[in-house]
């Protein structure tokens, strides 16, 4: 009999964040043990609730969201993202612009399915969001990575991105504050990207979910306050800022030169239509979110939760002999190197599955996140100090006696 395969579209289309090494941690979990989850941004399993005014909201209004609203979300929902854009300088926003979804990754896939025709490329940052290259891929386009630079903050190489803009490059993308080196641009490198845009013609697209997780002062400028003869794309929604990556509410907003782009608007429309509409109970928290006072200023101020969790995790981790951490201006994550002399790694997802397994903690491998080298990781800040501290502990026995 024959087997049931999947498309063939489905070929190059990776996303490891949830791969092998996760289904190993669950096998080991079924089996009783316990395993030091520091591979997944979800603050709501790390006790990081959304504000109790946000969910109250939501259940009050649970009987106004029974049926399908308008396929680009709640009016109510689309002014609160409005005002937010007045309020952060993207100007001439109208509501018509902000389309909702079932978080930002809905937004990201519907945006590359409308905007690539095969062989279409886009230009991505390395390390990266996998999301990305991987709606990228799944929509027949071509994911090219630009250097982010580890020496530099891990700030985008401007060379790198100029000399691999081809006459198929259509869009680039920032992600910014990033997924996974915490890195957040200045202005002078936001401006030097949109002048490259503005120059080859090129779409900006922008995701900007984790910009109100700030350390240390930091200013997060969005890029699409900083041209209106530029196309930009930005990607926002309550997952991280609002700790509300359940409720599954995102939204994209078009600026700039929208003038330029009725068609390619008219394509997304038309994807929008397709799904109805995004989970509606959800898009009744956004208003909420957006206009009231729960911020996560308190959590990322010096003595806030996530402000210490990225100190001790950070100072563990660089003490750690071979291993050394930019430190992350934003976001929730942290992305130590392996010195290449003392760990002169091949397989790093081999490296992973057996710090799994030997010391039950579990982590993400740098290459997960489309970067050439193998001598990186991803951790995840979020569990509390203690569950931190012991997880560095067994990383730096696990390594003081790996053998590659
Ligand atoms: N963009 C980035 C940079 C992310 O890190 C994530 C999730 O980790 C997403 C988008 C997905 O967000 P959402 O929960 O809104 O789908």
């Amino acid at each position: 009999m024959q087997n049931y395969l999947k498309s063939a579209k489905l070929d190059n289309v990776c996303y490891e964040i949830r791969g092998v090494v996760l289904r190993e941690a669950r096998r080991l979990e079924e089996e009783g043990h316990r395993v030091l989850k520091l591979n997944i941004g979800n603050p709501a399993a790390f006790e990081l609730d959304v504000p109790e005014e946000i969910q109250q909201d939501v259940i009050y209004n649970m009987h106004l969201a029974q049926g399908y609203v308008e396929s680009k979300g709640l009016f109510s929902a689309r002014k609160a993202v409005m005002h937010y854009c007045q309020q952060r300088g993207i100007d001439k926003v109208d509501i018509d612009d902000i389309f909702l979804g079932n978080g930002v990754s809905e937004m990201i896939v519907m945006s590359m399915q409308a905007m690539l025709n095969t062989g279409d490329e886009v230009l991505i940052p390395a390390p990266d969001y996998p999301l990305w290259t991987a709606a990228v891929t799944l929509s027949s386009g071509k994911p090219v990575h630009y250097r982010c630079d580890e020496q530099q903050d891990w700030f985008p190489d401007i060379d790198d991105i100029r000399k691999k803009i081809t006459r198929r490059t259509r869009a680039i993308v920032l992600i910014n504050p990033n997924n996974p080196t915490g890195a957040v641009y200045s202005r002078e490198l936001l401006e030097q990207v949109v002048e490259l845009a503005r120059q080859h013609n090129l779409i900006v697209l922008s995701d900007e979910i984790y910009d109100k997780i700030l350390y240390d002062g930091t200013e997060h400028i969005p890029t699409a306050s900083l041209a209106d003869d530029v196309l930009f794309f930005t990607y926002n929604g309550l997952s991280k800022n609002y700790r509300a990556a359940g409720y599954r509410s995102g939204w994209m907003i078009i600026s700039g030169a929208k003038h330029r782009a009725r068609d390619l608007i008219e394509g997304i429309e038309m994807l929008s239509n397709m799904r109805l509409c995004a989970n509606v109970p959800a898009q009744l928290a956004i208003q909420t979110a957006l206009g009231g006072y729960q911020s996560i200023d308190d959590l990322v101020a010096p003595g806030g939760r996530l402000f210490e969790q990225r100190e001790t995790a950070w100072n563990l981790l660089n003490d750690i002999p071979g291993v050394s951490c930019v430190k992350p201006k934003g976001a929730l994550y942290l992305f130590p190197r392996l010195d290449p002399k003392r760990f002169p790694i091949v397989n790093d997802e081999k490296l992973v599955l057996d710090l799994l397994l030997q010391e039950r903690i579990l982590l993400v491998q740098g290459s997960a996140f489309n970067i050439d080298d193998k001598q990186h990781l991803r951790v995840v800040f979020l569990p509390r100090e203690d569950t931190l501290e012991d997880a560095m502990k067994r990383l730096a026995h696990f390594l003081s006696s790996y053998q590659l």
